[in-house]
């Protein structure tokens, strides 16, 4: 079954659609059944991997409609082990619809869950802002990512997002986790950066990733040509920390499964 990790923080520009092409590239590239879902309006994901209105075969807007299901819109990418569903909002016409349909928090939910055992990890990236695709998501999500680019208003947008878990938990989805904090285009030795980690140590420490990802320029190319970083220059630090990232996650994930599977079952497949 897949583990379902939404990418969120309700203010824009702080990495959301960065983390999730590049982690869903990553854990792809390790090797994971992976699917990367749109949740965005505004495609951004769609163009980081070189799709376009024209050669996108429908995506979540018809999947709402009832249109298509979700099996029929999954693209698939230049890596074998990374499928991809669009977002397909073409007009405002259609974002006002979106959003409308949206306004059912299960909606995803409902339509996803046949694509659940098809897959190791669904990542999906969502818009700045928490109504509608963002409940969608983490709705159905096991876990939130929460990126965060170091300043004022980023803490800000930590402390509304997780008074929003709280809801999403009492409302619509009681076992939601928080995945971690993620601190993204990250400057060390700025002032700005100082005071944005003292501040995460003070108030969200537990929550924090080990991997950071740094300010790096390959990161904004990569996307700018459609590709996911791993394919555009593999070697560059922005590719290396999404690397780390995934390595970061898929250890904890291991270790989670290692500790609740039980001592019966872990005999009988050594044996
Ligand atoms: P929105 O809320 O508007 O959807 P977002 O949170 O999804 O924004 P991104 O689109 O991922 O943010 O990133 C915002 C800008 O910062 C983009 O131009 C992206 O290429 C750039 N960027 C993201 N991460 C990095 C990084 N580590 N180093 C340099 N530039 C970055
Ligand atoms: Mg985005």
């Amino acid at each position: 079954m897949a583990r379902v990790i939404s990418i969120t923080l309700p203010k824009g520009g702080v990495g959301k659609t960065t983390t999730a092409v590049n982690l869903a590239a990553s854990f792809a590239v390790f090797e994971r059944r992976t699917l990367l879902i749109d949740a965005d309006p505004f495609g951004a994901c769609s163009m980081s991997l070189g799709f376009t209105p024209e050669n996108t075969k429908g995506g979540l807007y018809e999947v709402f409609n009832f249109v298509y299901s979700m099996s029929q819109v999954i693209h698939r990418t230049e890596l074998t082990f990374l499928d991809f569903i669009p977002c397909n909002v073409k007009t405002g016409q259609h974002e006002e619809r979106i959003m409308r349909l949206s306004e059912n928090r299960t909606m995803l939910r409902n339509v996803m869950r046949s694509l659940l055992p098809h897959y190791d990890y669904i990542v999906i990236d969502t818009p700045p802002f928490l109504r509608g695709l963002t409940t969608n998501a983490l709705s159905c999500s096991d876990t939130a990512l929460v990126p965060i680019k170091s300043g004022h208003f980023s803490l800000e947008g930590i402390d509304k997002m997780f008074r929003h878990f709280e809801w999403i938990r009492e409302a619509a989805n009681k076992t939601l986790q928080v995945e971690g904090i993620l601190q993204t285009m990250y400057e060390p030795h700025t002032k700005v950066t100082e005071i944005t980690d003292r501040e995460l140590q003070l108030r969200y420490r537990k929550y924090l990733l080990r991997t950071t990802i740094p300010k790096n320029t390959h990161l904004t190319e990569a996307s700018f040509y459609g590709k996911p970083a791993i394919l555009f220059n593999a070697t560059s630090r922005g590719t290396l920390a999404y690397l780390e990232l995934a390595r970061e996650l898929l250890e904890r994930h291991q270790a989670q499964q290692a500790a609740q599977t039980p001592p019966e079952a872990t005999e009988q497949r050594t044996a």
